[in-house]
């Protein structure tokens, strides 16, 4: 049956039960779903695209439920934003990543880890703190560990972002701007902002192979990234014309399940040891 029909009315159909159904058990679910433990980090390497290294990972969360399987972060994350829950959630994977990387480390893979940060977690007064407390727990050297913050939350208040950005460089960790593209800002600008790297967004790598219009588009945004100096990173890249398209236009580094894709910490762990054997 179909949800809308040409009038004004919509049908309640078996599939939004189902939904909503789901929906309320994941809220209900989400409470105890870190006291249970139910969370887990999958990492996906990036690439430096002129030496082919993998010089990070970006860390993302997946939900372990026990009835609905591995749930995505699109689902639950906006509903751990409006129930503040990301706060809790986003420590423990600050907290989990940086132990992770360090662990890397010790075994001789000196990689950056990326971990994205909600706007929520972002406009806590303490974020800093929290951060500089799981640097110094783990005996991370700040200088690996790469925020995430999207643009659009980069441009909803300006002054007091830039403000915290940079009470957060000071912590010698750096910034990345992500979902490069889908905000609407010209790169210069971000030219105020604390940031040494973007990440362009997959929709705009996407059509890079088929469309001119999209190819030349990339092509602006990366001159003008190198220009305002950042080290620039193409998302989704999932074919080798796309990587070959990207390294002609002088993209920095490269993530895309063409490399890989995310993978749980022990998963990871060998990705990284083939990597450098080889
Ligand atoms: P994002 O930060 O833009 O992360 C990139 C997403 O693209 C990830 O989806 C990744 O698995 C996916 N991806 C990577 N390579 C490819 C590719 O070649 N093709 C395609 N089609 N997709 C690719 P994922 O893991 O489902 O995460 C979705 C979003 O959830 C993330 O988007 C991020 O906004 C959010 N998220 C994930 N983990 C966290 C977290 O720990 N904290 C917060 N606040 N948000 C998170
Ligand atoms: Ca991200
Ligand atoms: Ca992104
Ligand atoms: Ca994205």
């Amino acid at each position: 049956s179909k949800a809308r029909g040409s009038g004004n009315y919509t049908f309640f159909t078996p599939e939004m039960a189902n939904a909503l159904v789901r929906q309320s058990r994941i809220e209900a679910n989400l409470r105890n779903a870190i006291n249970q433990g139910q969370f887990i980090l999958y990492y996906q390497p990036l690439f430096d695209i002129k030496t082919g290294k993998v010089i990070k990972a970006e860390a993302l969360i997946r939900w372990n439920h026990p009835e609905l399987g591995l749930v995505s972060p699109n689902e639950f994350i906006p509903l751990a934003e409006d129930t503040k829950l990301i706060i809790p959630i986003g420590k423990w994977v600050l907290r989990t990543a940086i132990k992770e990387a360090k662990k890397w480390h010790i075994n001789g893979y000196p990689i950056k880890i990326s971990i994205n940060i909600s706007s929520i977690q972002f406009q806590q007064n303490n974020c800093a703190q929290i951060i500089q407390e799981f640097l110094d727990e783990a005996k991370l050297d700040p200088q690996y560990l790469e925020l995430e913050i999207t643009e659009r939350v980069a441009l909803a208040n300006p002054d007091s972002i830039i403000r915290k950005l940079n009470k957060l460089r000071s912590l010698g960790v750096q910034i990345a701007i992500d979902d490069f593209g889908t905000g609407y800002s010209s790169l210069s600008y971000l030219k105020k902002y604390p940031v040494q790297s973007v990440k362009i967004d997959r929709s705009f790598i996407q059509d890079i192979t088929t469309s001119t219009c999209d190819r030349n588009m990339l092509e602006a945004m990366l001159i003008m990234a190198k220009n305002l100096d950042y080290s620039t990173v193409a998302e989704g890249v999932e074919t080798s014309e796309q990587l070959s398209l990207l390294t002609q236009m002088g993209c920095d580094v490269a993530q895309g399940y063409l490399f890989s894709k995310p993978l749980p910490d022990d998963h990871f762990f060998d990705f990284l040891r083939r990597m450098l054997e080889k």
